[in-house]
């Protein structure tokens, strides 16, 4: 057994971030300014959109997106459950209503549960390519545009994430990425917008510093005014030179950061094939798959046990396992807001019930993974071989 704790997550933090964030503290340039836009224009470059927007969070990102949207009290805003509840959360803060859909097999909402969800109250889709692996976003995009709504994608999870060739970024009418402390890339907390639509662009930067027509760069710099205008009351979500010293850098590793996801997962899939209840996550063709997690599920009537016993076996040897996620539906809050005929979730319900994710992260050794592997086949097993699992 293995004497220091595996986690399911782990940042690769290099001496070239810790360098960045070195000089901009000696800089005196802490919050908003050089930094922030040269990852704005990396970050631009990278997905392929014609405009990118550093907030604080992803969540800032989603909040944003739909308040430039115009999304406020009577709206609905369509959302699969299969997510972290910022994606709903966000719906509800602009006093809307999210409609919760339910998602296919491997998580990903479908044009068949959205397309149903769709009234004339509906403001926007928000889908979430769960895991690492894109949602089938042209069809979702054909469904939007046939019903003129807008498409913002949650791509917390899908940084350097491809679709037929694409990177995600520049599908829908706005994409939020998450660089918290988990994902495959972090600055510790903060997020990107991103847009191809220069008007959009300039309401949401506005939006995430107060609703002010001019940023703190513009105002402070040597060739800033003092004079701004209050144009909305927006938020204050901007992100600081501090993040961004720390996000130039995880950019430039990301690519390699995915390889290693990528071979990581190779190595799970070789190590753990062909056992009784484990299903393992499909890799759709047409993507690339950026493995931000490695979600198995376990079926407890041909496992021999089930995902709570699985997940303590797990601990027992050292191994942290996570969950994701809880769908939306089954915390107290959303089973309030649940509405209409469409409030069954077989599929997710399923999903949820053998669903966990085990430990993938840049920073782990092949040897980790036979590790892991090890204790998952001990536990899963064969009902015949090991009566004692549980
Ligand atoms: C992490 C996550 C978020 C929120 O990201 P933050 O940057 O922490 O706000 C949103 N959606 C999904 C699917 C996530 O996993």
């Amino acid at each position: 057994m293995r004497h220091s704790f595996l986690p399911y997550a782990l940042p690769s933090i290099g001496e070239d971030e810790i360098a960045e964030v070195a000089d901009t503290l000696r800089s005196g340039w802490l919050s908003t300014g050089p930094k922030v836009k040269r990852f704005e224009q990396d970050f631009a470059a990278y997905t392929g959109a014609a405009h990118a927007i550093a907030v604080s969070s992803c969540t800032a990102a989603l909040h944003i997106a739909l308040a430039a949207h115009n999304v406020g009290p009577g709206d609905e805003v369509i959302v699969p459950t299969m997510t972290f509840c910022a994606t709903a959360n966000v719906v509800a803060h602009l006093g809307a209503t999210p409609v919760i859909v339910d998602v296919d097999a491997d998580g990903l909402a479908t044009v068949e549960t959205i397309g149903r969800a769709i009234t004339d109250r509906t403001r926007a889709i928000v889908p979430v390519h769960y895991g690492g692996q894109a949602c089938d976003i042209d069809a979702i995009l054909q469904l939007a545009s046939s019903s003129g709504l807008p498409v913002i994608e949650d791509a917390a999870h899908a940084i350097g994430c491809q679709y037929k060739g694409k990177r995600i970024g520049g599908f829908g009418a706005a994409t939020a990425f998450s660089f918290y402390a988990t994902k495959n890339m972090t600055t510790g907390e903060g997020g990107m917008i991103t847009t191809d639509d220069a008007s959009l662009a300039a309401r949401m930067r506005q939006l995430a510093l107060h609703g002010m027509s001019r940023d703190a760069w513009n105002r402070y710099g040597a060739a800033g005014s003092w004079y701004y205008e209050v144009a909305e009351p927006g938020f204050k979500s901007n992100m600081t030179d501090m993040q961004a010293a720390i996000g130039i850098h995880q950019l430039r590793r990301l690519d390699s950061f995915i390889v290693r996801r990528q071979q990581l997962a190779a190595l799970y899939r070789q190590t753990l094939s062909g056992l009784p209840g484990l299903t393992l996550p499909v890799e759709r063709p047409g993507r690339n798959h950026v493995y931000h997690l490695f979600p198995v599920h376990v079926d407890a009537s041909t496992a021999a046990c089930d995902r709570s016993t699985l997940i303590q076996r797990l601990r027992e040897n050292n191994v942290g396992a996570s969950v994701h996620f809880i769908p939306l539906h089954r915390h107290p809050y959303y089973q309030q807001t649940l509405i209409g005929s469409g409030s069954a979730f077989p599929v997710a319900d399923q999903l949820f019930d053998g669903l966990l994710s085990l430990p993938l992260y840049p920073g782990m050794s092949d040897d980790d993974v036979h590790y892991v592997s090890s204790v998952v086949r001990k536990a899963v097993g064969s009902p015949a071989t090991l009566p004692h699992c549980a």
